[in-house]
C-alpha cells in the first residue's frame, strides 16, 4: 500500500524535492543556454574558440529527434548530427513510463514557469477561475492534435530518404543555431504570442501545460504505459475531496483507485494535501515511491542515459567548428554536405542529395 507523506520533513508548498529538482534543472537550461550563446559568439565574432558547444541545448530540437527516432528505427543508423537531440528525447519518454507526465512537472522550466504563474492567479484573482467542463475538454484535445500531426507527419508521411535527407540538410544541422536566433532576434510576432501564452496561462493556470504542449501529449499518451501511478486507499480515505481540490490536472481523485488520467503528471499535491494516512501515494509496481525517491530515480535515468551516451560517443555532433563558422560569418552552407558519409547510405544518395542542397543554397541564402 502507497505511504502516507505528511510527515515528510520538508514543509510541502515551501521546497519540496520537486521544487528542488525544478530549480537544479532550470539552472541547468539556463546554463546551457549561456554557454550555448557565448560559443555562437564567440563564432561570430571571429576569434579563438574557447568555449565548447553544450550538447544538452539539442534537447530543444524534439522534431530533429523524432525524425532521428524513425530513421533509427528504420535504417539502425544512430545518426551524429545531432545525437544528444535523440538521446535526451529518449531518457523523457522513458520517464513516462515509469512516472507519467512526471517530466511536466518535476524536469521541464515551463512547468515551473507555469507552476509560478499558477500561483500567481492565486494572489491575483479571489476565486479560481474555471474553463467550463465542455471547453476544457475540447481545449485539451489541441495538444493531442499537435503532436499527432508530428507522429503522422514524420512516422507515417516521412521515406526514409526524406529523413536522411532532412537530417543532413543545413536547416537541421544548424537547427540549434536558428532557435537561438529565434530568442536573440525575436520577432514581433513571436514576441506578442509569447506574451498572449504568459497572460493565458496566468489566468486559466496552466494553460500551456494543459492545452498546448505537444511534448506534454506525447508524454501523456506514453504514460499510458506508466509502471507507476497515483493510489488511493479506498479504506483510509475519508471523502474529503482536499486532494482534488489542489489538482492542477482537476482528476476526479477519490472516484478511483488507481489514477490512469492522461492528465496526471505525479506533481504529488494530493498526497501532500492529504490528511490521512496511507490513503493516496505514489506507487511503483507496489513499491511505494516518497517524493525524495521519485527526485533520485528522475535524475538516475538522465544521468545513465547522458553517460552512456557519452561512453558510446552518442553525445557530441560531428558538425565542425568551422563548418558551423561558415554557416553564421558566411551565412552560407558547409562546401561539401554531408560532411561525412553516414553508415549505409550509398554514394548516388549522397551525389543527389548534395546535388539538391546546392540547388537550394541561393533560396537559403535569401531566406536567412
Ligand atoms: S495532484 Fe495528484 S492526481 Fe493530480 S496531477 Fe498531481 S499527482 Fe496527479
Ligand atoms: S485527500 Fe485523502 S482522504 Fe481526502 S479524499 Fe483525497 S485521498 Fe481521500
Amino acid at each position: 500500500m502507497a505511504k502516507q507523506y505528511s510527515r515528510f520533513p520538508i514543509r510541502p508548498g515551501i521546497i519540496t524535492p520537486r521544487r528542488v529538482i525544478q530549480l537544479i534543472f532550470l539552472f541547468i537550461t539556463l546554463f546551457i543556454g549561456i554557454k550555448f550563446y557565448a560559443f555562437v559568439a564567440q563564432l561570430e565574432a571571429g576569434t579563438v574558440i574557447s568555449i565548447e558547444r553544450p550538447p544538452g541545448v539539442e534537447a530543444f530540437l524534439p522534431i530533429s529527434a523524432l525524425v532521428s527516432l524513425k530513421y533509427f528505427l528504420v535504417t539502425g543508423i544512430f545518426n551524429q548530427v545531432h545525437p544528444s537531440a535523440l538521446v535526451l528525447f529518449l531518457v523523457i519518454c522513458s520517464t513516462a513510463l515509469v512516472f507519467k507526465k512526471g517530466f511536466c512537472s518535476w524536469i521541464c522550466p515551463l512547468g515551473l514557469l507555469s507552476d509560478v504563474l499558477a500561483k500567481l492567479h492565486g494572489l491575483v484573482f479571489k476565486k479560481k477561475r474555471q474553463v467550463p467542463q465542455w471547453m476544457d475538454l475540447i481545449l485539451r484535445g489541441i495538444k493531442y492534435a499537435i503532436v499527432g500531426f508530428f507522429i503522422w507527419g514524420i512516422f507515417i508521411k516521412m521515406p526514409v530518404d526524406a529523413l536522411g535527407q532532412f537530417i543532413q540538410s543545413p536547416y537541421n544541422r544548424f537547427a540549434d543555431v536558428k532557435m537561438l536566433e529565434f530568442f536573440t532576434h525575436i520577432s514581433s510576432t513571436a514576441f506578442i504570442s509569447i506574451l498572449v501564452l504568459t497572460g493565458l496561462s496566468l489566468v486559466i493556470p496552466h494553460f500551456w501545460c494543459r492545452y498546448l504542449c505537444p511534448y506534454g501529449a506525447l508524454l501523456s499518451l506514453l504514460g499510458v504505459l506508466s509502471m507507476g501511478k497515483i493510489n488511493r486507499n479506498s479504506q483510509n480515505c475519508i471523502n474529503c475531496k482536499k486532494c482534488e481540490a489542489v489538482c492542477p490536472a482537476k482528476i476526479q481523485i477519490t472516484r478511483e483507485i488507481k489514477i490512469n488520467s492522461l492528465e496526471c503528471s505525479t506533481c504529488l499535491r494530493c498526497v501532500y494535501a492529504c490528511p490521512q494516512k496511507d490513503a493516496i501515494g505514489f506507487s511503483l509496481q507496489g513499491f511505494s515511491m516518497n517524493p525524495k525517491r521519485i527526485a533520485f530515480a528522475l535524475i538516475t535515468l538522465f544521468a545513465v542515459g547522458i553517460i552512456t551516451a557519452k561512453q558510446t560517443g552518442y553525445w557530441q555532433n560531428n558538425t565542425s567548428v568551422q563548418e558551423y563558422r561558415q554557416y553564421l560569418i558566411g551565412n552560407q552552407m558547409p562546401q561539401t554536405v554531408p560532411r561525412t558519409m553516414p553508415k549505409g547510405m550509398d554514394p548516388e544518395k549522397i551525389r543527389r542529395m548534395t546535388e539538391m542542397m546546392k540547388k537550394m543554397k541561393p533560396q537559403l541564402n535569401k531566406t536567412l
